[in-house]
């Protein structure tokens, strides 16, 4: 296992300080390890997950190379030359399991902000006194983005939060948190090629959750009672000025709509396993207020902005791949984590084998069943 930097190195390096996982402690279970401490039900800090990390390594005595960085992957005689920071390797499979989210995505006319604007990204982000006084633009509304407008608003900012397509859950759902249904119900456990759009499934962007110990929801209602103001989608800029898009009624009752299916199907589920009685009555959640007038452009010469915090997502970073398996998206080609080249396998993406394939709880499932296809594959190959 060739690491670039240290065990855990993600979520050692690449998350900002308040973050805690979104997941329960009693859903953060890796092979033969699980959560064992005093709060099944909170939600760790990035400093507990890279100890718990940690304790994966050592437990599962997983050979790690720390500190050697794979700078290229190719194809060469029956298998593949992998040239790393301590020399060359040639092996006959490599599963690629380099994460999801080693870049921030950014729309290109960030370019076009002005100067005067400092922006940021999630990377580089760490807590609200690192950006200048003054008004905040958070860009993007799933976990990322309604995480850190809460806490740019609660530091005294003014914040403005410009809200594309997203997922909207409650924290909790008839007194269970809303991930306990998911799990629970089988649907976290749908399969890859069970899923209807899986191509969607795979883009969809992460729950409006966050993980803390009042277990709160955190949703464009409750930004909206915090004073943040919400905007559309951010579009383009032109001479200075941020263009938003109109419309976001409808984007509001997209995700309204979809909460309620989501809902009525905990519902079904509960009601068929005979769990009426034990689960709390059936809840459903006020829809999302629309601002009277949501604004449609910003000056961003004007002063109000100081700094823009780009939460528009993460890709992948495959520029060490010099196998033809990802597509002009920057995504990995693969079937269920068999990539389109002979030996080759990926791990840790979303929706990889199933709708949890990307949380550590995802794993365990999908790593049997990936690395039983490359021990076929080199059982065949002799
Ligand atoms: C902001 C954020 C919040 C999240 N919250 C949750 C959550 O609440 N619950 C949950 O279950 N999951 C969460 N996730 C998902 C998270 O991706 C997984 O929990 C987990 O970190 C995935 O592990 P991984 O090993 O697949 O990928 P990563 O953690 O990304 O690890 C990949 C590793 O590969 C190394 N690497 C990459 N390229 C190279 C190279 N060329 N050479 C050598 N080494 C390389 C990196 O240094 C890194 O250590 C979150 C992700 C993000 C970004």
């Amino acid at each position: 296992m060739l690491e670039r930097g240290e065990v855990a190195n993600s979520w050692r390096r690449e998350r900002w300080d308040s973050l805690r996982l979104l997941t329960p402690n009693w859903q953060s279970r890796l092979p033969g390890l699980r959560y064992e401490g005093p709060d099944p039900d909170g939600y760790m800090t990035a400093g507990e997950v890279t100890e718990f990390i940690e304790r994966f390594a050592k437990v599962s005595g997983a050979p790690v190379r720390t500190g050697v960085n794979v700078t290229s992957v190719r194809r060469a005689g029956d298998g593949y030359q992998v040239t790393a920071s301590g020399g060359e390797i040639h092996a006959r499979t490599v599963v690629i399991a380099s994460g999801a989210c080693n870049e921030p995505s950014v729309p290109r006319f960030s370019d076009a902000v002005p100067a005067s604007v400092a922006q940021v990204t999630p990377f580089g982000y760490r807590d609200p006194a690192q950006l200048p006084d003054g008004g905040v633009l958070v860009v993007g509304a799933s976990a990322t983005g309604v995480q850190l407008a809460a806490e740019l608003r609660r530091s005294g900012r003014p914040v403005t939060l410009s809200v594309g397509e997203h997922v909207r859950l409650p924290r909790t759902y008839r007194g269970r948190d809303v991930l306990w249904w998911m799990e629970t119900s089988g649907l976290w456990d749908q399969r890859y090629d069970e899923v209807e759009d899986l191509t969607r499934a795979r883009r969809l962007p992460s729950p409006q959750l966050v993980g803390t110990p009042e277990r709160a929801t955190l949703d464009l209602n409750a930004l909206s009672a915090m004073g943040v103001e919400l905007l559309g989608r951010w579009a383009a800029v032109r001479d200075g000025r941020a263009l938003f898009s109109g419309g976001l009624r409808n984007v509001f009752s997209l995700a309204d709509l979809k909460m309620e299916r989501l809902l009525d199907t905990f519902d079904e589920w509960a009601k068929t396993e005979g769990l009426e009685a034990e689960a709390g009555p059936p809840e459903r959640f006020v829809p999302t207020r629309v601002p009277e007038s949501a604004r449609l452009q910003l000056d961003l010469r004007s002063g109000e902005i100081r700094a823009i915090v780009w939460a528009t997502g993460f890709r992948p970073d495959y520029g060490w791949l010099h196998v033809p398996a990802v597509d002009a998206k920057g995504q990995l080609r693969h079937q269920g984590g068999a990539v389109d080249s002979p030996g080759l396998y990926a791990l840790g993406l979303p929706v990889l084998r199933r709708r949890k394939s990307s949380f550590i709880c995802g794993i365990e499932d999908d790593a049997r069943e990936v690395i039983g296809q490359l021990a076929r594959f080199l059982a065949v190959r002799g």
